[in-house]
């Protein structure tokens, strides 16, 4: 930073963080406006808290070093307390649970829609900054209220635009794999957690790769080497039997999983979890196409009990990789870190803007340039109160309309209106308000034309590109431009 009068910065944008525009921004509420209704429609109330929460309660990626802003943006306050931004939606959940659980109703049902940051290394499809949508339930331990949860994030997800059979709700349970490595003998959680993230990394590295992770470790292309878990070769092999037992039909998957895992209290206790969750899933009307049982799901997260869960696409993305486009589930001990209490808790999150990217790759996304406001041209300097009394009138007809407010002449005030992706073009001189009439352009009809869609001479002469008309005519003829009211 220089105070020196001369300096100028370059105008950029930090890594990991983008500048969204009207189509982007268009394409994401409407995602959230129809999951929004979809949650609320199954009892969810809304729930927003603060971007900040203090250091201390979102514990997770906080080393106990004297970096506080390790993996999260952080601060330290005024009174010298350590804050940082908000990392996902469900630690402040926890903490507001926390502080509230006296006076909440219980089991409490809240969605939220937030940004949220992290502080790690962008790259494609992933930003340090992005907005989230979560739903939970705190406060049940039922196998049902996950099943809930999925069934609920599928609606919403096709609510959003994926069709059905475009997304696939894969579903596991952490305890399944917990009590096939307690019942080989290995007791570290630290091992544990190895086995878990080498088995995240199937999709990447297919088999042999989660075999030498599950090891002595692998070494990559590049020749960098990761250490393994250090599991036997016979554990390795029962985890890998175990991750590849999936897909199919959920109650033969379990059936399968059951001769898999064998026997283990933990192992059992996840497969009736599971059973529960299918038969609720089979109530609530949710086809084995949308949801399947897939050992290998365990998301990456440490602080997951239970069921886990992950959205998938299956649609053909032009070759474009997505990753899940969503995912969560049953974390039982997030609030009993404030309160000591164990508060059952399962919840579903996904990143709003790679599912917008998701359905435009399907092309299911709208329109990313959505239209413009109708433009009135500044014809003559002195007439700006007729051109905003014109301006007011479409608006109170519901259109979108605007007074040209720039400098230039015609021509540029007529390239602006088409920039703007203005449906029609107003434009009043001397003569046409001496006479009370008006003249609207056909803007629309102009880039079809352009665009070679409308080459019908017929229709072109039932649709005038320009046309002079009386002044109280005025909404009639650009609701026809626009296509309402015909
Ligand atoms: P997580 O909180 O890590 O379980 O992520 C939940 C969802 O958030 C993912 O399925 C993604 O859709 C989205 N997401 C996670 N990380 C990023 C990121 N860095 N950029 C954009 N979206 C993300």
């Amino acid at each position: 930073m220089t105070d020196s009068s001369d300096f100028r910065p370059e105008a950029r944008i930090p890594r990991g963080f983008a500048d969204k525009r009207a189509s982007t921004l268009r394409a994401e509420r409407r995602i959230l406006e129809a999951v929004s209704k979809v949650y609320e429609s199954w009892g969810f109330e809304p729930l927003d808290t603060g971007a900040f929460e203090y250091a201390d309660a979102l514990g997770k990626f906080l080393p106990d070093s004297d970096r506080p802003n390790e993996g999260v943006f952080a601060l330290q306050d005024d009174d010298e307390q350590w804050m940082a931004l908000r990392y996902d939606l469900t630690a402040p959940l926890a903490r507001f649970a926390a502080q509230n659980w006296e006076t909440l109703p219980k089991p409490f049902r809240r969605y939220a829609v937030g940004t949220v940051w992290r502080n790690e290394k962008p790259g494609p499809g992933r930003y340090r900054e992005f907005i989230q949508c979560d739903a939970d339930t705190v406060g049940s331990a039922r196998p049902e209220a996950d099943a809930e949860i999925i069934a609920m994030a599928s609606a919403g997800l096709e609510a959003a635009g994926l069709p059905k059979g475009a997304a696939l709700l894969k579903i596991n349970n952490r305890k399944l794999l917990n009590g096939l490595l307690t019942a080989a003998g290995v007791e570290t959680d630290g091992q544990k957690l190895a086995v878990l993230r080498a088995v995240d990394k199937l999709d990447r590295l297919g088999i042999d790769g989660v075999r030498a992770l599950l090891g002595e470790g692998r070494l990559d292309e590049s020749g960098a080497f990761t250490k393994g878990a250090g599991l036997n070769a016979k554990n390795a092999e029962s985890v890998l039997a175990f991750v590849q037992a999936g897909a199919g039909v959920r109650s033969e998957t379990l059936n399968r999983l059951a001769g898999v895992i064998g026997g283990s209290a933990e192992g059992d206790e996840g497969l009736e979890e599971l059973a529960k969750i299918d038969a609720a899933l089979k109530g609530l009307g949710v086809a084995e196409e949308q949801a399947t049982i897939d050992p290998s799901v365990v998301r990456g997260l440490e602080y997951y009990t239970g069921p886990v869960y992950e959205a998938e696409l299956l649609i053909e993305t032009g070759g474009e990789r997505f990753g899940s486009v969503g995912g969560g589930g049953r974390y039982d001990d997030l609030v009993a870190r404030f309160t000591g209490e164990r508060v059952p808790a399962t919840g579903f999150s996904f990143g709003v803007s790679r599912l917008a990217a998701a359905l435009k790759a399907a092309g299911q996304g709208i329109g990313t340039e959505a239209r413009g406001p109708v433009v009135v041209i500044v014809f003559d300097q002195s007439r700006m109160a007729d051109y905003f009394a014109v301006a007011a009138e479409l608006r109170s007809a519901g259109i979108p309309a605007e007074v040209y407010l720039g400098s230039s002449g015609m021509k540029a005030q007529m390239k602006y209106a088409d920039r703007r992706l203005a449906p029609a073009a107003v434009i009043m001189g001397e003569d046409e308000i001496a006479a009370g009439t008006v003249t609207v352009k056909d803007l629309d009809l102009g880039r079809e034309l352009a665009s070679g869609i409308t080459d019908n001479a017929a229709w072109r002469t039932e649709r005038p590109g320009q046309q002079t008309i009386p002044r109280d005519k005025l909404v009639e003829a650009v609701r026809r431009i626009i296509g309402e009211g015909e």
